[in-house]
């Protein structure tokens, strides 16, 4: 059987970032989830023809006699606080593997056991958390934004304790990376300059490898990650995703999403929404992502001021000014998807307005997010009245869709047109948090995955319609108790 081609590059190249250490056996492991298609794309069609010995590796019972499992160290901004000792508390990266198109990404296992850095933790993960994050981020992906994938989720059969008794899970995560700015905080708090440079290259070579010839290329490295997480916030933004632990261990060099612990897709527009219930001062709600985007990101930028250049102030000078560019840049992200979203291709300054304006009277009508904008092409195509009605009939809405319609015609393109163009960046089906919770608790407490197979289906497919799937794109029902999630940890 050919074994995986597993890559160390990360140990061979960073070792004092990380520690060498095996999974634990998990006691009597059940594949829930697998992700064929995702294999394929890995270049790991015999782990689909082989499920014993998927089973056997994914769950870190078997290890390769060439393999060298690893835990990473890292540090961290949690909620403004710098932690020190982080470091992968309960994950192990088996390795790098070279995908199909050539690039080279991580496979971990998440919950498969203690870790030099686990701290008091178990080092194990709750069912319920690993099948989020599989749901979760596998819909993320099919919605375009740059996201960790999730190869596989098993039950390990073990009890875990979290908030209530719970089973044990282990998710495959596969990744363009795991380095964080957490990352580079570890490095730079030990004042070891050699090793910021060390990972900062190596950052480089694997995630933008065209600036490392450039001059001055660990400010370019600098701005390239700015450039990707503002790109990013703006895609969670315009698609009403709220991360809810935007910790700056939990923030990619990449630019992915990664760590879905308490995130969840908000229903009725409030920018104010919060669903951590650890979150309690609001810091990563909805709308502080944007802010907390710069705030992060002057964590990096402190960990490089001594590679930009030799006098510290021009090297923070340097520095700001890039940091200084990412509001305009992520506005520049987010305001062009918004244009897509409302139908525009042309680019007016008054759209800017135009979009503030329909945001506002989303919140005063506490229209849900999705919905919004999903049901606006519905109009260009002779049903005005289903987005009137969700907006409940407000004058206000009419008022901003007279001008929205003016401004459409002005695009030269059919209507028709724009609305097929608007469906195909507005998802009808999205993973709506009361269906969610649903599927995990018949697939945690009941053994039974249909509800959570089914939910995986419809969110493969989000933006065509289709009949019977009705419940899939309604609103969470009203509840009394406001929705919070939990870290799972
Ligand atoms: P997370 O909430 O997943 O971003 O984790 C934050 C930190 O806590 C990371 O260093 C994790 O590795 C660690 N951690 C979370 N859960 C556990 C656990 N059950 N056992 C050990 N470490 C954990
Ligand atoms: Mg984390």
């Amino acid at each position: 059987m050919p074994e995986m081609d597993l890559k160390h590059t990360f140990i061979d190249k960073l070792h004092a970032l990380c520690q060498e250490c095996n999974p634990s056996p998990a006691l009597s492991p059940k594949m829930l989830m697998f992700n064929e298609s995702l294999a394929r794309d890995m270049g790991l069609e015999y782990l689909i023809q082989n499920s014993n010995e998927c089973l056997d590796l994914l769950s870190g019972n078997k290890i390769y006699k060439d393999s060298r499992p690893m835990a990473m160290a890292y540090s961290g901004h949690q909620f403004g606080h710098f932690n020190p000792q982080l470091g992968d508390g309960r994950a192990h990266l088996l390795g790098e593997i070279i995908d199909k198109e050539g690039n080279l990404k991580d496979i971990q296992l998440k919950g498969s056991g203690r870790t030099p850095f686990s701290r008091r933790g178990d080092g194990k993960s709750a069912l319920g958390p690993v099948l989020r994050e599989y749901l979760i981020s596998e819909s993320m992906h099919v919605l375009g934004i740059p996201t960790t994938r999730s190869l596989a989720a098993i039950h390990t059969g073990e009890k875990v304790f979290r908030e209530e008794e719970s089973f044990g899970g282990i998710m495959t995560r596969v990744a363009s990376s795991h380095l964080r700015i957490g990352s580079f905080e570890y490095a730079y708090k030990n004042k070891d300059i050699s090793m910021v440079k060390d990972l900062a290259d190596y950052s480089i070579s694997r995630h933008y490898p065209e600036i490392a010839s450039v001059d001055n290329s660990y400010l370019a490295f600098f701005a390239a990650v700015c450039n990707q997480q503002a790109s990013l916030i703006a895609s969670w933004m315009t698609i009403g995703f709220i991360h809810g632990v935007m910790n700056t261990d939990n923030m990619t060099i990449s630019g992915e999403t990664i760590d879905y612990g308490p995130c969840a897709f908000m229903d009725a527009y409030n920018p104010s929404t919060v669903f951590s219930s650890i979150d309690v001062n609001g810091r990563y709600a909805y709308s502080n992502q944007p802010a907390i985007l710069t705030w992060n990101l002057t964590r990096l930028a402190e960990t490089l001021i001594p590679l930009i250049n030799k006098d510290k102030d021009e090297s923070i000078k340097l520095l700001t000014e890039v940091l200084q560019l990412i509001k305009p840049v992520y506005t520049n992200y987010w305001l062009s998807m918004m244009r897509s979203k409302i139908g525009l291709s042309k680019e007016e300054r008054s759209d800017i307005e135009l979009i503030a304006n329909l945001l506002e009277i989303m919140e005063e009508e506490k229209t849900d997010f999705t919905l919004s904008f999903r049901f606006l092409s519905k109009s260009l195509i002779g049903d005005s009245q289903t987005v009137r009605t969700l907006f409940n009939n407000s004058r206000r809405f009419d008022g901003w869709m007279m001008i929205w319609k003016e401004r459409i015609s002005q695009e030269g393109i059919t209507e028709e047109k724009i609305a097929a163009s608007m469906d195909k960046v507005n998802p009808l089906y999205i993973p709506r948090n009361y269906k969610v919770e649903e599927a995990l608790k018949a697939a945690v407490f009941e053994n039974n995955m249909e509800p959570f197979n089914k939910l995986y289906d419809v969110l493969q497919n989000p933006y065509q319609e289709i009949n019977g799937l009705e419940s899939f794109s309604d609103p969470s029902p009203e509840s009394k108790i406001p929705y919070k999630t939990f870290c799972g940890t």
